[in-house]
């Protein structure tokens, strides 16, 4: 069984489970990106303000994989947003990881009281018309900015990647990505290990002989999102990527929905702003 792709675009698929790498040591993450590969992912989601784009990069040279075989995202970072500095930092980026051209580049945060980012969309809009990058996307997006966007007459954006996870179902906001054309990509998908715990999870997983985490992605990929859990332990990584072959049932679907509590392990984007 391989991972399912998800369309973008008329010419362009994602890699439905991905690899996630905020919080990786930029020293070890090389190391841990090239364990991701030989587990058989291929796709990476990072960010300019993880600082570790440099290992991503280096991993994806030393894999001797065929460019373009490894689905990339990157993301903008809040102090960058504007349009010429995000075709700046985009450039930046783009040294860092040693790529011509980007799979998926993200706008990381709306920060809606900063006020820029229909701007940095502009551009986002701009570097894919120029073809320097496959899809463009924005994350932590909601459906107030996603308005604006539209309002404004731009491209809507092929992406919208949020905190989601069993605690944080995130209904609505995906109702309204799929009834635009758009597709969701869950981060913190286990909740950074907080929906591991839970007896309903832990039930469903021993029924099938599988470890928690691997129910909660095998649910996201049920619902139809983007998942990209991050590890930087080798079994785990590993594991986490059979998840792809677990199939559950419509019931087991509906139990683990069942535990949405609008619980964020990470901030509130109406709010975060931070440069
Ligand atoms: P995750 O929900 O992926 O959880 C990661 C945590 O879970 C780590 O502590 C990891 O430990 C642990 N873990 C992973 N697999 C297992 C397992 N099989 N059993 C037990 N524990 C496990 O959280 P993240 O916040 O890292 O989110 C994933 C990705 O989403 C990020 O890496 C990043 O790419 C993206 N993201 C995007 C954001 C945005 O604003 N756009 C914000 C936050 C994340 P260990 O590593 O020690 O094994």
């Amino acid at each position: 069984m391989s991972v399912p792709h998800l369309r973008l675009s008329e010419s362009v698929t994602i890699p439905q489970l991905g690899f996630g790498v905020f919080k990786v040591d930029p020293a070890a993450t090389q190391q841990v990106v090239e364990t991701a590969l030989e587990a058989g992912y291929r796709h990476i989601d990072t960010a300019a303000v993880y600082g570790n784009e440099e290992g991503v990069g280096r991993a994806l040279a030393a894999s001797g994989l065929p460019a373009g075989e490894v689905f990339v995202t990157t993301k903008l970072w809040n102090a960058d947003q504007g349009y010429d500095t995000t075709l700046a930092a985009f450039e930046r980026s783009m040294e860092r990881l040693g790529l011509d051209v980007l799979d998926l580049y993200l706008i990381h945060w709306p920060m809606p009281d900063h006020g820029s980012y229909v701007e940095t969309w502009r551009a986002l809009a701009q570097l894919h018309a120029d073809g320097r990058v496959r899809a463009v996307g924005v994350s932590n997006f909601g459906i107030a900015e996603l308005q604006v966007l539209a309002e404004a007459g731009l491209p809507t954006p092929a992406i919208n990647q949020i905190e989601a996870h069993p605690l944080l179902g995130q209904a609505a906001l995906r109702d309204y990505h799929r009834t635009h054309g758009m597709v969701t990509e869950a981060w913190s998908p286990l909740a950074q290990g907080q929906a591991l715990d839970l007896p309903e999870i832990a039930a469903i997983a021993e029924a099938h002989g599988a470890t928690p985490a691997q129910i909660v992605i095998a649910w996201h990929l049920a619902l139809g999102n983007v998942v990209i859990p991050k590890s930087v332990t080798p079994e785990r990584i590993t594991s986490n990527f059979a998840a792809h072959e677990i199939v559950l049932t419509d019931e087991e679907v509906a139990r683990i929905d069942a535990l949405d509590r609008g619980h964020r392990v990470g901030p509130d984007p109406n709010t975060f702003h931070r440069l």
